[in-house]
């Protein structure tokens, strides 16, 4: 991307510059061969080795040993929506779900289609402003595992903090708009999972992180590709994996390494967003009304529609696009993923000041 545009869209995101211009010096040759690495083989050990450097990278960062299983896939988190039930929910037993919002419902539909779903709690009595307890959630001791989205896309609500919940039961989270940017407790998690376009890569990978314990026991009519067992078994080549997506999330995975590490992508992921925040609690032409507030996408309003449309255009024109909030909540919404730096935001936050001047 030019470097005098913003994206603040909800993905796919902005990559860090310097990861472009090393995915741009691959397309002309690679580890010493005339082909790039896209024209090579998936089974190839130059190929082989770019799984294996992304996955002890993506270990290293979230700090996970031997006892994590990391899998590179295709189809989305939505397609993973049908791969958490597939592969962890056996017959005859339940799951729990909360209904986060736009993307824990459509995991809930999705899961559905594949076993029994207790949903436990819902954020629909609060409007979607306000995730549900997870430390006052009922739990039953014996479901399979409890899901939910850990941050809210669309709704720009998140989890802070992940609370104890009131029985031990295996958590999986939807992470894909916050991965990276939280320092995982991965002694809570038995699995978890996100789509690369917000934080991590292009689009095309998806990463999912299980125990291996919960490994060996997919339902029968679990698809070959969405077998977390098998493709484990096969470092993520079943099939052919998004090949260039795992090489560029590769790239970012050391970028983070290089750049503090996930510690460091949390506290830019909070002073970022405090920044943002504090602005639309200070201006009175802005407001969110969010009680649990994303840290990655910030959701707000203007006073009128008429005054929306117009703040889209001029930010646009200025440089700074994807401001547009999801047409299922309308308003604003700035994605402030990985990539977006602190000047971006401060660039954002200044032209708020300016149209509020213009038009409060
Ligand atoms: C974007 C998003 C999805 C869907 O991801 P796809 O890769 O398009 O399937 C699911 N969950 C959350 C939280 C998202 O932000």
């Amino acid at each position: 991307m030019s470097t005098d545009v913003l994206n603040f869209s909800a993905g796919p995101a902005m990559l860090p510059h310097s990861v472009i211009e090393r995915l741009r010096d691959t397309l002309d040759e690679w580890d010493g061969k005339s082909a790039s690495v896209i024209e090579i083989s998936h089974r190839d050990k130059s190929f082989i080795e770019v799984v294996e450097r992304a996955e002890a990278s993506l270990k290293r960062i979230l700090g996970m040993d031997d006892e994590w299983q990391v899998l590179f896939l295709g189809g989305g988190a939505t397609g993973q929506f049908a791969g958490v039930p597939l592969n962890l929910l056996q017959p005859g037993r339940s799951a729990g779900y909360i209904d986060t919002g736009q993307w824990g419902g459509k995991a809930i539909q999705e899961a559905r289609k594949f076993g029994d779903i207790v949903v436990t709690a819902s954020a629909k009595d609060d409007g979607y402003a306000k995730l549900p307890d997870l430390a006052l959630v009922d739990i039953d001791p014996n479901w399979a595992y409890l899901h939910f989205c850990a941050n809210e896309t669309v709704d720009g609500t998140q989890y802070g903090t992940i609370a104890q919940t009131a029985h031990s039961v295996p958590l999986v989270a939807d992470c894909s708009s916050e991965l990276l940017t939280r320092v995982m407790p991965l002694d809570r998690f038995a699995a978890f999972y996100g789509g690369a376009q917000k934080n991590v890569g292009p689009a095309g990978v998806t990463i999912v992180c299980v125990r291996k314990e919960l490994l060996g026991s997919p339902q029968a009519i679990c698809p070959a590709v969405w077998d977390w067992t098998q493709q484990g078994a096969n470092d993520s080549a079943l099939n052919t994996p998004p090949v260039y997506a795992i090489l560029a999330s590769g790239f970012v995975f050391e970028w983070v390494e290089e750049h503090g590490g996930v510690p460091a992508a949390a506290a830019r992921a909070a002073e970022k967003s405090t920044l943002l925040y504090e602005t639309i609690d200070r201006i009175p032409l802005y407001s969110n009304d969010r009680a649990t507030r994303s840290k990655t996408n910030i959701v707000f309003r203007l006073t009128t529609e008429e005054l929306e449309k117009q703040f889209l255009k001029e930010a646009e024109a200025n440089g700074m696009i994807g401001l547009k909030g999801h047409r299922a909540v309308g308003g604003c919404r700035a994605s402030v993923y990985l990539a977006m730096p602190m000047e971006g935001v401060q660039t954002l936050v200044a032209f708020m000041e300016d149209f509020a001047q213009r038009n409060g």
